[in-house]
């Protein structure tokens, strides 16, 4: 008789299947192919059960979790995109497929057992591609607990996020944070708060050959985000483009305001009729179009140009092969295969009347965060703060003096003066008023004086305005039109604003319309400009040497708290028009005037045009400059004194 220990022969059979599964070399598959053959849908959590088969928008996001290039993933969603699945395959092909060891963070405790039993245990349970190297599969024990699955060669640690001691312990290659803006701005940890999660959940892969994160979530409030924050780390932010089955335009679907003459439309509140409106062409297609066009889609970044179609390739604009390791992925619900357009339309006429339920609409059909109206607002003691004494009219960086007039109608023109310097520094030169109804000759001669006067630099050489916008903004079109007929083509440039936000600053072209058809006029992208001018208006001074687009003021009667309040009269305001929240700026104060502001902005137009149209070089002038400098300086040490030298710029 043998005494030999007695193992049943289903044991040794699951013993060698499970050596076995550890040594066999395997063909390499990407995270698509394999939850195409391998990972089922759980009868409890899907609404049909079996095999998953990847849907095109998908493809790109599900093989960029298993790639190992990639090594972080940022993603907005919206709802009934499958990202729970999507992640649940990633995991699965990380852990058979790659070997990896991953860690899974939710919110809270609660959250993370209510996702191991409603989701996770039923799909390692129905994946039967992962059960040779799960042991446990099916029965609790130390090898499958909530926080612990383990696997030969590899290990799923699953933990709450709200405190610091879950962040600790071995080490992971893969580290995924799921529903990441529910999770604490700050830690508990045993002695006190010890602030964001993110460092403690990265550094959890420190030392891994193939560290890899993914955190995603479906966006909440702006400004109480972490995605928001963390995105911003991405060097890529996808969108999915599909093309115009009318024209092949390429783009990605957008959710715009009803005036808008693309994005989502419908007939007179009837979902029924909901469609999507080409930017290129005009005409429509259905959700059934996207069902086919998606499959020719493609990710794309729309500001750079990179893209990628299968989320493992990845090109730039000019479609050269680069590296992605940081990437965001926007993904809102209208992307569902399976939820077709008119249930979002019928949601927004449900959702939009409560703010509750209205902030869902964005947060889950739009996967955007919500911002209820706020505004920004700016001290004027920025300005007066920074004002300093200057040795000439224009100092030394200076090299191109543009102007802007604002006209006011029946009473006065206000321009201001600028010089520009090498990588747009400026300094304000001078604020002034000419006051007259511009409806008349005189105050027109007066601003005429005013812009052919020669302005001293601080070399001693007489510099020129070379660029003056004059707003036709209200009833003196054929004024602005006669006075820039006083100089030489393009010096003077008749101006109208646009207060579309994302207009550009500059846009000189020839009039199309109305009775002056050929005009040159710059349209000047006035929210943009605000924009810009604030931004700057925010930088610190650093140091006393050259600093790029650093603005100067002087001490000067002009350059007073009054005019420091116009040139900040501005707020930035998120306005709700009705379709989509958009920004806007307003004026603060309408007791002030924003005149100054405006000028400021115009100015910033009139240097971009010259650039942008003219070839102003501001580099090849600081350099023309140095020699006229050196001219004149041998010039001077003569006995006989000559003229002083003029430098203008431009036309
Ligand atoms: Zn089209």
């Amino acid at each position: 008789m043998s005494c030999a220990p007695s193992i049943s022969i289903k044991t040794v059979r699951r013993n060698i299947r499970q050596i076995l599964a550890q040594l066999t070399s395997k063909e390499p598959i990407t995270a698509v192919a394999w939850a195409d053959e391998f990972f089922k849908l759980s009868p409890e959590s899907s609404y049909t059960s079996g095999d998953w088969e990847t849907d095109p928008f998908q493809i790109a996001i599900l093989n960029a979790m298993g790639c190992d290039d990639v090594h972080e993933i940022y993603l907005y969603k919206g709802a009934r995109i499958g990202y729970t699945k999507m992640l649940l395959a990633a995991m699965f092909y990380l852990i058979e497929h790659k070997r990896r060891n991953v860690g899974f963070w939710r919110e809270d405790d609660k959250a993370i057992e209510k996702f191991v039993a409603t989701e996770l245990d039923h799909a390692l349970r129905d994946c039967k591609k992962l059960h040779p190297i799960f042991p446990s599969v099916g029965k609790k024990g130390p090898g499958n607990t909530v926080n612990l699955k383990t696997f030969i060669g590899a290990t799923l640690r699953c933990q709450g996020g709200q405190s610091a001691g879950n962040y600790r312990g071995d080490s992971v290659d893969v580290a995924i944070g799921d529903e990441i803006n529910a999770f604490v701005t700050n830690l508990q940890g045993k002695s006190g708060k010890e602030g964001s999660p993110w460092p403690l959940m990265f550094k959890r892969t420190n030392g891994s050959a193939w560290p890899k994160k993914i955190l995603g979530t479906t966006p909440t409030k702006t400004g109480e985000s972490h995605i928001e924050r963390l995105s911003k780390k991405a060097n890529h932010h996808l969108r999915f483009h599909l093309p115009c089955p009318h024209c092949g335009e390429e783009q990605h679907l957008e959710w715009t305001s009803r005036e808008a003459s693309y994005g989502f439309k419908w007939d007179n509140r009837d979902p029924d009729t909901a469609r999507y409106r080409c930017r290129s062409c005009g005409d429509d297609f259905t959700h059934s179009d996207y069902l086919e066009l998606a499959r020719q889609g493609i990710w794309k970044d729309p500001d750079t140009g990179v893209w990628t179609r299968n989320g493992l390739d990845y090109f730039d604009h000019r479609n050269q092969p680069i590296r992605a390791r940081r990437i965001c992925f926007y993904v809102p619900g209208y992307l569902s295969t399976r939820d077709p357009w008119r249930n979002m339309v019928q949601r927004w006429y449900d959702d939009k009347d409560d703010p509750l339920t209205r902030q869902a609409f964005f947060n889950t059909d739009l996967g955007v965060d919500y911002t209820p109206a706020t505004g920004e607002k700016l001290d004027h003691s920025l300005l007066i703060d920074r004002r300093e004494r200057w040795m000439a009219q224009v100092p030394a960086g200076g090299l191109y003096l543009t102007s802007f007039t604002d006209v006011q109608t029946s009473s006065r023109l206000e321009t201001t003066t600028v010089a520009w310097g090498e990588e747009e520094e400026y300094w304000v030169l001078d604020h002034v008023i000419h006051p007259g109804d511009p409806s008349q000759q005189e105050v027109w001669n007066n601003l005429e004086k005013y812009l052919r006067q020669p302005w001293m630099h601080e070399s001693g050489v007489e510099l020129r305005i070379s660029r003056m916008g004059v707003d036709t903004g209200g009833h003196n079109w054929d004024e602005v039109i006669d006075f820039a007929s006083r100089f030489p083509p393009h010096q003077v440039i008749p101006c109208k604003g646009s207060s579309v936000y994302g207009d550009p600053i500059a846009n000189y072209h020839k009039t199309t319309k109305g009775k002056n058809i050929g005009t040159w006029l710059c349209h000047i992208g006035t929210d943009s400009g605000k924009e810009t001018m604030f931004s700057r208006y925010k930088q610190p001074r650093q140091g006393t040497g050259p600093q790029p687009r650093y603005m100067h003021l002087p001490i000067a009667d002009w350059c007073n708290e009054k005019w420091a309040k116009q040139a900040t009269n501005a707020i930035k305001v998120l306005v709700d028009n009705g379709r989509k929240l958009q920004f806007v700026f307003k004026m603060r104060s309408s007791t002030e005037g924003d005149e100054a502001l405006d000028c400021l902005v115009g100015n910033l137009a009139m240097i971009r045009l010259s650039k942008q149209m003219f070839a102003l070089d501001l580099k090849t002038l600081a350099q023309s400059m140095q020699q006229l400098i050196k001219g004149k300086a041998q010039r001077t040490n003569k006995p006989r004194r000559s003229r002083a030298g003029r430098v203008t710029g431009g036309v």
